[in-house]
């Protein structure tokens, strides 16, 4: 059977290595970023290059967008030359932190032109990108992911949240905010270690053979806290977003998330302090400023 043609939006940490398996995997792709270099890079690998999404959407069968703002997907579907607007692509599938609510709203917009929208956040970080290994969490009727399952099976493993447009958001950015949360906390129980006498190094190891251990503790700590890098590849202003789409969606759904509301608070000091590109293990900056100490191995 002929591979489906597959347009790429968005071609950044997370969506150029995610194009790169596609290629290698023998799809013919169309890809469009505002940058150009990261642009030029796909089209050396074998890409082609389009000039709008309409454009995407008029050369492929399958669109798929990894953008960084929830605005900046509406607008790449639904806006003057979108993706709704081409002739021949009947998929949109969003792999971006978008949230329920813009998923719900452009599933919408891509219906009434007879376009079938599914959410497909995922999780893993560009290591994952890059070696196939993400969490999928798509939303979509089961004959649109019976569609799409081989294209994103070379993403990582895919999980059927639901037929809902918006339930894979919802998972996502619970996690996310989980993910955010484990940053702070152990950031706060590193820095009262530290700065009472243990190594760094000797208190990590314990909590991570103990009952504290998290994804921050085993992972982003190793990596970019205890080398003093704060590089572990997650912008502050996409941690930030993703918490400010998470507390918003449980407020929306009359659920308390205190706790999160938190670590929304302490991402929006991380940004005005560091920046939206700093990398969001700058959280444990603000924590290593506040007590005096640094958090080394
Ligand atoms: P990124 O900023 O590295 O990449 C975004 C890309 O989109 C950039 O290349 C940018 O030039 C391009 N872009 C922006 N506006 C555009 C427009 N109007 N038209 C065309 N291209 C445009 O971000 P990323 O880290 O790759 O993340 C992308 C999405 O994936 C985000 O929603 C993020 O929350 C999510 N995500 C990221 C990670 C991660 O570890 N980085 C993990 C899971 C999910």
């Amino acid at each position: 059977m002929q591979k489906q043609k597959i347009g790429f939006i968005g071609l950044g940490r997370m969506g150029a290595p995610m194009s790169r398996r596609l290629l290698a995997a023998g799809y013919e792709l169309v890809v469009l970023d505002v940058n150009d270099v990261a642009m030029d890079a796909l089209v050396e690998a074998g890409a082609e290059k389009a000039a709008s999404p309409r454009d995407v959407a008029d050369r492929t069968d399958i669109v798929i967008t990894s953008l960084p703002k929830p605005d900046i997907v509406r607008h790449m579907a639904l806006g003057e030359d979108g993706i709704a607007a081409g002739s021949r692509a009947t998929i949109m599938l969003d792999v971006s932190t978008t949230g329920p609510s813009a998923a719900k709203e452009v599933a919408e917009g891509l219906s009434k032109v007879g376009k079938q929208w599914v959410d497909c956040p995922v999780s893993g970080g560009i290591k994952g990108a890059t070696e196939g290994t993400l969490a999928l969490m798509v939303s979509c009727p089961n004959a649109t992911f019976e569609t799409v399952k081989p294209v994103i099976a070379n993403f990582g493993k895919a999980f059927h949240v639901g037929e809902e447009a918006g339930l894979g958001q919802v998972v996502k950015l619970a996690n996310n905010m989980l993910a955010a949360a484990a940053v702070f906390l152990t950031g706060e129980a590193m820095a009262m270690g530290v700065k009472a006498g243990v190594d760094a190094k000797v208190m990590l190891d314990i909590i991570n053979m103990s009952s504290g251990r998290n994804s921050a503790s085993q992972d982003k700590f190793p990596k970019a806290v205890l080398p003093g890098t704060f590089d572990f590849g997650f912008a502050t202003g996409l941690s930030y977003k993703d918490v400010r789409l998470c507390v918003d969606e449980s407020e929306t759904l009359g659920v308390p998330m205190v706790g999160g509301a938190l670590v929304r608070q302490i991402l929006a000091i991380t940004q005005s302090k560091y920046g939206a590109d700093s990398d969001f293990t700058s959280m444990v900056k603000l924590i290593e400023d506040w007590s005096g100490v640094e958090i080394r191995g």
